[in-house]
């Protein structure tokens, strides 16, 4: 086994030291301090290079300082970068126009991070439940899903199953009906004359990567159609090329009712994130109703555009789904003895750790040592999510390094 000394240098350890003292310990990240960045790779503060197969959680899609981003940063950084929404600014009606156009939405509500973005659909949909179904004054019920991840506001983890999401923090916010994931059955059972919508992750990324049955989507939608229920599909780390297509609802040819983003759709450079709908549903907002200081602001809105731009010249969606489905075979077939399941969408893998062979965490460590950044997620597994814009080499020499580490017992 390699040692890791390498991991445990007196600057690494310097920097590790201080954001324990001086910071809130509510992550367990991997003990190495990143400086530096460019494309599928990044370098820790020893000047060791390693393959980022994590990418922000999906929020580098496009990979680390992507030139064009960086100077459409650059640009916008000279001229103008922030006016509040209390004037308008030249960025963010060009940033709506494409979103909206790429997405075939009518209206797009930027906001910054992706748990904002939800609660902003959350918002959305009650008011929606309330002036255009007609349910009676505050009793509108969402039905969200088991293993759900949707961000870290007191609302959305009040309907979080993670106990250590949501432990302590209540009282929790109302409103909220969880089904099991995967099941549309349940799903039309808890449907009452109160459902407003339903929010879901077309594949649960924080979960654990956990991939619905082929049609639960389509037959969600069909279910939320026949209810007036409006269907809420969380692309925060599904969407913008992630799983092989640019949003994962079109694996099942649908087309949910609302629409939420974030993460790649600034390339990393910056949060932006944005629910998406039609008129009838974003028309529930009027001046005053919801808003943001940061949202829509024109550094935001000129990265965003570029980010967006690049995902669709350099084709990242069908980049993912060809490496992706080409990479999850090749891990399939090392048949390793502690692999309980392989599984993936595009470069959305999870490479799930028998409970036998122990949990996924020191393989993940193992790899960091031979220079490839995974994250364990959900205790059992490796997740492979790099950036799309990653070399078919570089995941080849991956493929090596794993068949080893696979091989190894803790
Ligand atoms: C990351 C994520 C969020 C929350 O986004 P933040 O920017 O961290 O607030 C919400 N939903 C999904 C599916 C996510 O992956």
């Amino acid at each position: 086994m390699t040692t890791n000394q390498t991991l445990t240098s007196e600057e690494t350890e310097r920097h590790i030291g201080v954001v324990d003292e001086y910071s809130a310990h509510n992550y367990h990240p991997l003990p190495i301090v990143i400086n530096r960045g460019e494309g599928a790779w990044v370098w820790d503060v020893d000047g060791k290079k390693y393959l980022d197969c994590l990418a922000a959680y999906s929020a580098v899609n496009q990979g680390h300082l992507h030139p064009r981003i960086a100077d459409a940063a650059r640009k916008q950084l000279e001229t103008l970068t922030l006016t509040s929404r209390a004037f308008h600014n030249d960025q963010m009606g060009p940033f709506v126009k494409e979103l909206c156009e790429l997405t075939g939405y009518q209206k797009a509500l930027p906001m910054n991070t992706g748990a904002e973005a939800v609660e902003t659909a959350i918002k959305a949909v009650r008011r929606w439940g309330y002036r255009i179904k007609g349910i009676p004054s505050d009793q509108a019920e969402i039905i969200v899903c088991s293993n759900n991840f949707h961000g870290r506001t007191t609302t959305i983890v009040s309907f979080s199953s993670d106990p250590g999401s949501s432990a302590d923090f209540g009282p929790a916010t109302p409103g909220f009906v969880v089904v099991p994931y995967g099941d549309a059955a349940a799903l039309e059972a808890a449907i009452t004359p109160n459902t407003a919508g339903f929010l879901v992750e077309p594949i649960q990324g924080e979960g654990g990567v956990i991939i619905p049955t082929d049609g639960y989507l389509a037959a969600a939608s069909e279910i939320c159609k026949k209810n007036n229920v409006l269907l809420v599909a969380d692309e925060i780390q599904t969407g913008l090329g992630r799983t092989g297509k640019m949003f994962c609802f079109e694996w099942d040819n649908i087309r949910p009712d609302v629409l939420i983003v974030g993460k790649a759709l600034a390339g990393g450079f910056y949060p932006v994130s944005a629910m998406l709908s039609d008129n009838e549903v974003m028309g529930v907002f009027a001046p005053g109703d919801h808003g943001s200081t940061f949202g829509g602001n024109p550094l935001g809105a000129a990265i965003a555009r570029e980010a967006l731009k690049v995902i669709v010249d350099e084709g990242l969606p069908q980049r993912a789904n060809e490496l992706g489905s080409w990479f999850v075979s090749e891990v399939q077939a090392m048949n390793a003895d502690c692999v309980a399941e392989v599984r993936g969408r595009g470069l959305m893998i999870g490479i799930e750790i028998s409970t036998e062979a122990g949990v996924a965490r020191p393989y993940c460590e193992a790899l960091m040592e031979r220079g490839i950044l995974a994250k364990e997620t959900h205790e059992q597994v490796i997740r492979i999510a790099p950036p799309l814009v990653i070399s078919k080499e570089d995941l080849q020499w991956v493929l090596g390094e794993l068949r080893e580490v696979l091989a190894m017992s803790f």
